[in-house]
């Protein structure tokens, strides 16, 4: 059983006997609505399921006040992040502006379409310096990546802050906006603005907030004009969710119960790890997402090597070098005993 770090791959890791707190999954989910029509959708899995598209398409429309044509849906969000950075790369030797650390799971794509990466600093505090990501953009940049709330660091930008920053970029170019984690947070999506801006596109999954990581359903919401730009990297258009993973989603949607109960137990959670860590001496940025970064030089060991040896999946970095980690919350009991080897370890 090994973890790779490089490749994000997790390998041969039977279910129940590894804590795995190392890639933000929900661990209370799929709800109760979408695991009973996920089950209700397996018979229908003989067709192609384009109605069950078109309809959840409709319902993400109807929460943003859009419509359906504002919507394009991929076999989670990371694939829509590639085909924006596609997008992007169609102008030759053109340039995207992201934080960084940040999530780079699109980089490849990225770089494999011809777009160069100009990776701009996070603040002292862990969070994206807007300032010095518009200094940062030049007469080639044809896209900027900002996750909010933001992964790995779990910090804000406060809502007046997104939006000016997104009508001063996107007058000059896409603006790509993960937000991934704004039903932990609170956060105000800024999805309503592409109705009348080209430029933005807002990146969404069910991974998170719903607990449906391995049914792979995401989603952008972007003008329709953008949308079809969008839609012509998927060789047919909304195809990539299965017939057992659209029902789910839909279901998910009106299941506002299991979120409520996902936002309270991961922040129940969270504030206990966060405290315990402050008390072992290990600095902790105020997370408003489902896992924390930490500065870890107070641990003298190794910790993702000492965790991986208690079965705990979850401590990786993001900055070559440097003492920080992240870790997802799981449940009450896997964090509590991810605290129990911390202690012993100390
Ligand atoms: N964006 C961010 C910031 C994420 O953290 C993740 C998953 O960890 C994703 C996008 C992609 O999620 P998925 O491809 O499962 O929809």
């Amino acid at each position: 059983r090994q973890y790779n770090f490089n490749d994000d791959i997790w390998e041969a890791a039977p279910d129940g006997q590894i804590i795995r707190i190392g890639q933000n999954e929900n661990p209370y989910g799929p709800g109760p609505m979408a695991r009973k029509a996920m089950m209700d959708a397996v018979i229908n899995s003989n067709r192609y399921p384009s109605e069950l598209a078109t309809q959840l398409r409709e319902r993400i429309a109807k929460a943003y006040n859009l419509t359906k044509d504002h919507v394009l849906l991929g076999a989670g969000s990371s694939e829509l992040l590639g085909n924006t950075a596609a997008l992007a790369a169609e102008k030759k030797g053109s340039n995207a502006v992201s934080g960084d650390p940040t999530f780079r799971l699109w980089f490849g794509a990225a770089e494999l379409f011809g777009l160069s990466i100009k990776k701009v600093p996070l603040t002292q505090d862990k969070v994206h310096d807007l300032d010095a990501m518009l200094k940062a953009m030049d007469a080639q940049t044809s896209m900027v990546y900002v996750v909010n709330p933001h992964n790995p660091t779990g910090t804000i930008v406060a809502d007046s802050e997104m939006q000016s920053f997104a009508e001063k970029v996107t007058a000059k170019c896409l603006l790509l906006l993960d937000e991934a984690y704004t039903e932990y947070a609170g956060t105000t999506s800024l999805a309503p603005m592409v109705a009348n801006n080209k430029n933005l596109v807002v990146a969404k999954t069910f991974s998170k907030i719903h607990g449906m990581a391995g049914a792979r359903v995401g989603f952008v919401l972007a003008h329709p004009d953008t949308i079809k730009k969008l839609a012509a990297y998927q060789p047919w258009a909304n195809a990539g969710p299965s017939a057992v993973s659209l029902a789910g989603a839909l279901a998910a949607m009106d299941d506002l119960a299991f979120m409520q109960q996902t936002r309270q137990k991961n922040e129940a959670v969270r504030n206990y790890v966060t405290k315990e860590m402050n008390q072992l001496g290990l600095k902790v940025i105020p997370s408003y997402t489902s896992f924390i970064y930490y500065d870890s030089a107070a641990f003298k060991g190794d910790l993702a090597q000492v965790m991986t040896q208690a079965n705990i999946m979850g401590v990786r970095t993001y900055e070559n070098g440097s003492s920080w980690r992240r870790t997802s919350i799981g449940t009450m009991e896997e964090m509590q005993q991810f605290i129990k080897v911390l202690k012993a370890n100390m």
